[in-house]
């Protein structure tokens, strides 16, 4: 039999069934490793990303603990955002067909705060939220988790780009010492070790090998002349319109002017180079990160450390020096299982080791290119004049901007928390909206200054 099979493990009959049901016959990489240690009821920190099939290994192992006749909320799921939990949700409910009348419930923010405690009336077996607002109601005694069996952090490393950690902590401050914490994560630095340590007990660390698929890139190669390069960039801009993309020079200075010649051509840019303050590098890749920016100029080494979870392109504006350097610096792209482009534009014989099957040798003619193009970013970033010495929180922002502001969540995009600052990216049709609201109104009963970065 299929060693990964997971009628191997030690399933009720039902969930086994149900899972032929689903079309999951063998385990992932991922439930192969966790779920032993999981039905062992041990703890667990695992890498994995979206698309790993982490959240049925969790799904499975709360739902074998769970005993439905206990009318009591036995598993928490935090996640960093509501897409999120409602994806989880979903998944987990698939998981619970066959378990009648389990009750499992989302609380997010931006959501009615008293229309959740109304539905908790009947206490869910599974609940799955973000984790301000799972403090919030813990905060007024809306919520309890003292028969908690099992508590999930899952994409721990967004939990950790949001500054959800904090929140994190003081939900565990409630939860039993004797619980199962399962811990899921797709990059481990250390504040996910750091947490691990301080929420789990022994926990079995789990790695899957990493890239199991190949990122589906597509290689293009144009030959121009470097004079033609600059107007070339534009055209495969105006061509390709990607939401966001990384062009790779070879010089610092070089990275500066063409970020400075596409400005003068209306299309945001900002270079990241060796000679920047590290306060100007963190705004250039924040700004990156939220859309805010859509094109990036970078040199090898300015862009060593650098994590864009969705990075649709990569342009190499100038050759890199070798084979290796080429292979790394496409390989930002196409991340997740989602397609990448990966563009080169070379002159002469620069490209000829690079001619091979896989790889699409085009003309520039090819590309078809609106005249009036000019490319902005879908984010503009609003800075607000206070940050975690004031106690400012990612929930105190988003709360401030959907409550009395009036911005509909969908609009307010990733949440910066710093010392003393703090940067919210804003979609551009909104942005003057909840710079006026935000001006006006307070953030926890506070106010603070607040500018829109340019
Ligand atoms: P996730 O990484 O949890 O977002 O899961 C990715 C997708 O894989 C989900 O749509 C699951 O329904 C599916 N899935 C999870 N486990 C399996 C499995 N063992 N076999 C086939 N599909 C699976």
């Amino acid at each position: 039999m299929n060693p990964n099979h997971f009628s191997i493990l030690s399933l009720p009959q039902s969930m086994l069934h149900n899972l032929n049901n689903l079309g999951y016959e063998t385990m992932t990489p991922v439930q192969a490793q966790s779920l032993p240690p999981i039905l062992q009821n041990e703890d667990v920190i695992a890498q994995a990303k979206t698309g790993s099939g982490k959240t049925a290994a969790f799904g499975i192992g709360l739902l074998t603990k769970l005993d439905v006749k206990k009318n009591k909320l036995q598993s928490l799921v935090l996640c960093p955002t509501r897409e999120l939990a409602d994806q989880v949700v979903k998944e987990i409910r698939r998981l619970a067909r066959f378990t009648p009348n389990i009750k499992i419930m989302t609380l997010c923010g931006g959501m009615s705060y008293r229309k959740q405690v109304e539905s908790m009336r009947h206490e869910p077996h599974v609940i799955v939220g973000t984790p301000g607002r799972i403090l919030k109601h813990l905060d007024k005694n809306s919520l309890s988790l003292e028969a908690l069996d099992t508590l999930v952090i899952d994409e721990a490393h967004r939990m950790l780009d949001m500054g959800f950690i904090e929140e994190i902590n003081k939900v565990i401050y409630y939860a039993p010492a004797n619980r199962q914490t399962l811990l899921f994560s797709a990059t481990f630095p250390d504040e996910i070790m750091e947490l691990s340590a301080t929420i789990q007990e022994d926990a079995i660390n789990i790695q899957t090998i990493d890239d199991e698929l190949p990122n589906p890139i597509t290689e293009y190669f144009y030959e121009v002349d470097p004079d033609a390069k600059l107007s070339t960039l534009i055209k495969l801009f105006a061509h390709h319109r990607p939401e966001n993309v990384i062009v790779f020079c070879k010089a610092k200075l070089r990275s500066q002017e063409i970020a400075e010649d596409l400005n003068r051509k209306s299309i945001e840019a900002l270079a990241i180079h060796g000679n920047l303050e590290q306060y100007e590098r963190t705004d250039v890749l924040m700004q990156f990160a939220n859309r805010s920016c859509s094109v990036l100029i970078a040199t090898d080494v300015a862009a060593r450390g650098l994590d864009i979870k969705e990075l649709e392109m990569v342009i190499n504006y100038d050759m890199p020096h070798d084979q290796s350097t080429y292979t790394h610096r496409i390989g930002r792209t196409g991340r997740a299982g989602k397609e990448g482009i990966a563009i080169t534009l070379y002159s002469g014989y620069e490209a000829d080791e690079y001619r091979n099957d896989i790889r699409l040798f085009e003309a520039v003619d090819s590309l078809s290119v609106n005249k009036r193009f000019t490319f902005k970013s879908p984010n503009v970033t609003l800075v607000i004049e206070g940050g975690k010495k004031n106690k400012v929180r990612p929930g105190d922002i988003l709360g401030a901007l959907t409550g009395d502001a009036g911005i509909a969540g969908k609009y307010v995009g990733k949440i910066d928390i710093y010392d003393h600052q703090s940067y919210v990216a804003i979609e551009r049709s909104m942005i003057d909206e909840a710079y006026s609201q935000l001006k006006k109104g307070k953030i926890k009963g506070r106010k603070f200054s607040v500018w829109i970065l340019k």
